[in-house]
């Protein structure tokens, strides 16, 4: 059986079993899953057909390479991930749940002094396409008065990008009031991301293992297009690892990495989707 066989059929098993609640199952596909990462690492340069995780759209490796490295969330290796890239010197993007930001702001304005971007990712992380526009609309509100009261208004005002909660844009009904209250109302640009280091979509949003992630940007780095490069990780394991490597391997290969508001093509972030299922959203939720 070749690997794009391989891949098929272990999609189609993945979902049969976890259809079935088989937990033994579950349990060989995870070892299988996890022995798949390990391989990739030995894989030859012609992985981009097969691999499952990456992003199809493939040009020829670029020798200066700009990166975006985008943290969500903020729950665990705060000070350990901040710390990593402020001993290297690199710039992050840090999207922070506004409730996390208020149990300890000094953490959060000393990452702010030490140049990291601060961008909003909602005061309670609500799933925006099942929640009401109007409950929406108060979490910002209780965002922006309860953060600017813990950072200052003058570290508030310097918001200017906003990450949506899972991924999620809204439904149908409210996705449109969501888009103007975040860009008109706030004035935020949206960022998404073109490659997730913390989940693996294909295989019901499975955090990646370390090898995994390796593999993943190496292979991402060597083949993806030049205007391909923000970021996502989140504060917890093995993303902790992950930042380490990267940023070494980065250096390694004169990557630069940016604030968000290095970039001057920012219209770029407006044309990227990278939109989670619906039926994801509570696993991920759990997840973190
Ligand atoms: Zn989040």
């Amino acid at each position: 059986m070749n690997r794009r066989d391989f891949n098929k059929l272990l999609i189609f098993t993945i979902f049969y079993n976890y259809s079935k609640s088989n937990l033994l199952a579950n349990k060989q596909i995870e070892n299988q899953l996890t022995n798949y990462g390990e391989n990739l690492l030995t894989l030859p340069d012609n992985l981009s057909d097969t691999a499952l995780y990456i992003n199809k759209d493939i040009e020829k490796p670029n020798k200066i390479q700009k990166y975006y490295l985008t943290l969500d969330d903020g729950y665990f290796y705060q000070e350990e991930m901040i710390n990593i890239a402020n001993e290297k010197n690199i710039k992050l993007n840090l999207f922070i749940i506004g409730k996390i930001i208020e149990q300890d702001p000094k953490l959060w304005l000393s990452a702010i002094e030490h140049g990291h971007l601060l961008g909003s990712h909602t005061y309670s992380h609500l799933i925006f396409s099942k929640n009401s526009y109007q409950k929406i609309k108060t979490d910002f509100e209780i965002y922006k008065q309860k953060i600017s009261n813990v950072i200052g208004l003058e570290n508030f005002q310097k918001i200017k990008y906003f990450r949506f909660p899972y991924g999620d844009e809204g439904s149908k009904r409210n996705k449109q009031d969501i888009n103007k209250l975040i860009t008109e109302t706030y004035g935020w640009n949206i960022v998404r991301w073109d490659l997730d280091l913390s989940f693996n979509h294909q295989v019901k949003v499975r955090s990646f293992s370390h090898n995994e992630q390796i593999a993943t940007y190496k292979h991402y780095c060597n083949n993806t297009k030049i205007d391909k490069n923000v970021i996502l990780l989140h504060f917890k394991q093995p993303d902790n690892l992950c930042l380490k490597s990267f940023i070494d391997f980065g250096l390694e290969q004169n990557f630069e990495f940016m604030r968000l508001d290095d970039k001057k093509d920012i219209n770029l972030l407006f044309e990227k989707e990278n939109i989670i299922n619906n039926d994801d959203f509570e696993s991920h939720k759990f997840i973190l």
